[in-house]
């Protein structure tokens, strides 16, 4: 296995980070002259703490880790571009990941000209290690993997996963968006294990705050602190960390909503399956079931035109004729599987 400093980007190891005012005094003051903030309109004319420990020391708790073990980010979406700035040489370095799979690691890598390399799953969604680490080659920098992965739903095999975690000598990263839904564990246990894992969440899915934009990335401190170099000083906002903090206190009611969402899937996969334009229901660890149907796209433009939007995935690598069907509650479920039972073929 490599050395994290022969993972690091030459100029990313070498460079100071900003150091800003709040970075230089820690503890409680009563006067605060050194951010050239508004002294008036309190609490929001501070800056906010740029490591945002509070949050940090409940979702520390919350999943089992060392606070420095966590980067939060603007969404999931920040630490998926933060990984490749930091650890991928643009037009050199490259990253590998499986197809079908979250589209956005493959935006990321474009966006900072890094060559995506993907491996196709088998026919039944699953992860091959050995061809993707072939794929992989020497120079990738990162492998991204998505389990439960979006849009097929289903979790990939533990066991090649370790395969990737014992082999490959640079990051893996394990996307765990649903991982809230799912009947298997997080690797988040695995953490101390393998020096390499970096373990994506967020509160876009399970906990109902997509719109707050705030995701977790879990690994080494060291990883983190690499992170932390690059990022935004103040990435996460007051108002961000405030609301997350409420959302802690309400726990119990994410945790009712989840079991709902459970039934809910449950309910639509038995619904479904009844249906004649229903030709296969994929297996889901998630909050939504891949479906194959007998005409993706006039399917979905009917449900569109009732004012039902489900997901297109007609186009995508092995999902050919599929529909990707996001749990909704009972009532919205039903108003889907009565405009589906009036497809007739
Ligand atoms: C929805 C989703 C996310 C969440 O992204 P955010 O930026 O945190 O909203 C991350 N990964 C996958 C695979 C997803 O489907």
């Amino acid at each position: 296995m490599k050395e994290l400093n022969q993972l690091i980007r030459d100029n990313v190891r070498k460079m100071k980070p900003y150091s800003s005012a709040r970075d230089e005094f820690h503890g409680e003051a009563s006067v605060y002259l050194d951010a050239n903030e508004n002294p008036f309109n309190s609490p929001y004319n501070r800056y906010p703490d740029p490591l945002q420990w509070k949050v940090k020391e409940k979702i520390a708790k919350l999943k089992g880790v060392r606070k420095e073990s966590i980067l939060l980010g603007n969404g999931s979406d920040e630490p998926i571009d933060l990984l490749i700035r930091a650890f991928c040489e643009p037009g050199k370095d490259a990253i590998t990941s499986i197809t079908p799979s979250y589209g956005m690691y493959e935006v990321s890598a474009e966006v900072n000209n890094v060559e995506f390399r993907k491996v196709p799953l088998t026919a039944d969604f699953e992860l091959n290690a050995s061809e993707l680490l072939r794929t992989a080659g020497t120079d990738s920098k990162l492998i991204y993997l998505c389990s439960p992965n979006n849009p097929t739903g289903n979790n990939l095999s533990r066991r090649e996963i370790y395969n990737v975690l014992n082999t490959f000598d640079g990051l893996v990263v394990v996307d765990e968006a649903y991982i809230d839904f799912s009947s298997e564990p997080s690797f988040l246990t695995e953490l101390d294990k393998h020096p390499t894992l970096v373990v994506l969440q967020t509160f876009s899915k399970a906990w109902g705050a997509a719109a707050v934009r705030l995701g977790m990335a879990f690994a080494s401190p060291e990883i983190i602190g690499v992170l932390n170099k690059i990022k935004y000083p103040y990435n996460i906002n007051q108002l961000t960390q405030e609301y997350a903090l409420k959302l802690f206190a309400e726990e119990a009611k994410m945790k009712e909503q989840l079991v709902c969402i459970l039934k809910g899937r449950t309910d639509l996969e038995r619904g479904l399956r009844e249906l004649p334009c229903v030709k296969k229901i994929y297996p889901s660890d998630a909050n939504f079931v891949l479906v194959r149907v007998s005409d993706a796209n006039g399917i979905y433009n009917r449900l569109v035109d009732k004012g039902i939007i489900v997901r297109n995935r007609t186009n995508v690598t092995l999902c050919e004729g599929c529909l990707r069907i996001t749990v909704g509650t009972e009532d919205e479920n039903k108003q889907l599987l009565n405009e589906l039972q009036m497809i007739e073929l």
